[in-house]
This record gives C-alpha cells, sequence and structure tokens, in this order.
C-alpha cells in the first residue's frame, strides 16, 4: 500500500497536464515501513530527458537527475520510494517497455492523461521476479 496526500495526486496530475502530449516523470519521496507500506511526503518533478521524436511514449530520468533525487531526498532523512509518469492517451497501465526498465521495491505511479486532462492513476509494484507488474493500493488522505 502507498499513501498519497490529495496533493500529491494533484501535483503528478497537473505535471502530467503541463506536459502532455508528452510523457512526465518524477520521483516519488517519502518513507518505508517496516511492513512494506509507503508513504509519500514529496513529489519531486524532473523534466523527460528523451528526445522529442520518443517523449509521446517513453520518458528517461538521467542517472543524474536520480542521483540529485536521491540527495535530496537524504537530505530531508527521506528516501526515493518510487517514480511516477504520464501515459498520454494511453492507459494507466504498465507498458512492456516500463516492465523491461523497472526496479522492484519501488512504486510505479502511472497517471493516464487523456486529451490534456488527467484521469485514472494506479500504483504499480514488481513482482520480485520481475515477470510481472501487480496493482498496489492507494490510500489517499487529506493532509
Ligand atoms: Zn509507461
Amino acid at each position: 500500500m502507498i499513501n498519497l496526500k490529495r496533493e500529491h495526486l494533484a501535483t503528478i496530475g497537473a505535471h502530467g497536464e503541463r506536459d502532455y502530449p508528452y510523457e512526465c516523470c518524477g520521483l516519488l519521496i517519502g518513507t518505508f515501513a517496516d511492513d512494506g507500506t509507503k508513504t509519500v511526503e514529496e513529489i519531486y518533478s524532473i523534466s523527460n530527458a528523451r528526445a522529442e521524436a520518443d517523449k509521446r511514449h517513453r520518458f528517461l530520468i538521467t542517472p543524474q537527475e536520480f542521483m540529485r533525487g536521491e540527495r535530496h531526498a537524504r537530505s530531508r532523512q527521506l528516501d526515493v520510494i518510487g517514480i511516477y509518469h504520464s501515459h498520454p492517451d494511453d492507459k494507466a497501465e504498465p507498458s512492456q517497455f516500463d516492465l523491461d526498465h523497472a526496479l522492484p521495491v519501488y512504486s510505479y505511479i502511472i497517471i493516464s492523461v487523456r486529451e490534456g486532462r488527467a484521469t485514472d492513476v494506479f500504483s504499480w509494484l514488481m513482482e520480485d521476479d520481475r515477470s510481472r507488474f501487480n496493482a498496489e493500493e492507494i490510500m489517499t488522505t487529506e493532509n
């Protein structure tokens, strides 16, 4: 399960709408509890480093940007707990490409942005053997 504040979801949605028709991306910064529950404390947006021609269907977080995000998280005594990205005019489900490039442990939040409007949002967790993603429950709190 991943806990998010309503404002975090709004931030992800706004980023997806702003970058439409391209994919947006960023890091989820927060905490891991011993039982595996995650709590998001901050949405850390990153600009999609993919070339223009690929940005509608792919996102790229460079290692440098990822490290900056990790350093930022650590400065707040938090961890990178996941990655979010948008699917412009597509389902909020991981693609084969997403599966091939994901890591276990992290939560993968995908938001569907249709005709410029953020719609469905789901969180996904990878099976330990990397064979597939399973839906992860999202718990939304007011603040
Ligand atoms: Zn994707």
